[in-house]
């Protein structure tokens, strides 16, 4: 199981980063050790001290697949969840400077929040709204129809490089928002209305 993870998938995310909107999907692989499940507590790591959360929409794929047509896309997925990208803001920074890997910025330990409930895209709008809350106040507040890439040209593009396989995991970017967490905060995901995690930062 591979888990794959969309950069600058919303305009409003990059420029709050000053990046480039890119003109292809940009991505980069975490692994399975990185998923953190059934609302477990999430440790703060001893190696960073700006660790930022990504609430993102999380596509499961159903079907083996290679060479997806955009247009037949949609059928290698059906289950949709929520999770957070963590990433160690200051350790990507310096990685970003010297052009160096991101893995330890980004794959580390528990840094792949997931919610346990995934929902059959049938019940679910075409354009899904998602939210994060940090104690109890929205920080967050997203709509895959903001999306740069849509879901099936996420998974037409990255089915050219990898064989994508049933179970493999796709986190589709985050919108703005993105900010620090600490030791004590309680997060809670939401799609449209659904609690789909609440966890807590120790
Ligand atoms: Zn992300």
């Amino acid at each position: 199981m591979k888990i794959i993870c969309i950069g600058r998938n919303y305009l409003d995310h990059a420029k709050e980063l000053n990046n480039k909107v890119p003109d292809k999907p940009m991505f980069f692989l975490k692994p399975e050790t990185s998923l953190l499940l059934k609302n477990r507590d999430f440790y703060y790591p001893e190696f960073s001290n700006e660790i930022h959360y990504e609430t993102e929409i999380v596509i499961k794929i159903n079907r083996l697949g290679k060479y997806i047509e955009e247009k037949f896309a949609h059928r290698y997925y059906s289950e949709i969840g929520l999770g957070i990208d963590f990433t160690a803001r200051d350790l990507q920074k310096k990685c970003k400077e010297k052009g160096h890997p991101w893995e330890i910025a980004k794959a580390f330990e528990h840094s792949a929040p997931l919610s346990s409930v995934f929902i059959n895209k049938k019940d679910l709008p075409e354009n899904i709204n998602f939210k994060l809350e940090l104690n109890g106040k929205t920080v967050q507040n997203g709509n895959t129809a903001d999306m740069i890439f849509s879901v099936d040209k996420i998974i037409s593009y990255i089915s050219q490089f990898f064989t994508l396989k049933i179970g493999d995991l796709i986190f589709t970017g985050t919108p703005a928002g993105v900010g620090e967490v600490h030791i004590g905060d309680n997060l809670k995901g939401y799609i449209e209305n659904k609690l789909m995690f609440d966890f807590n930062v120790k």
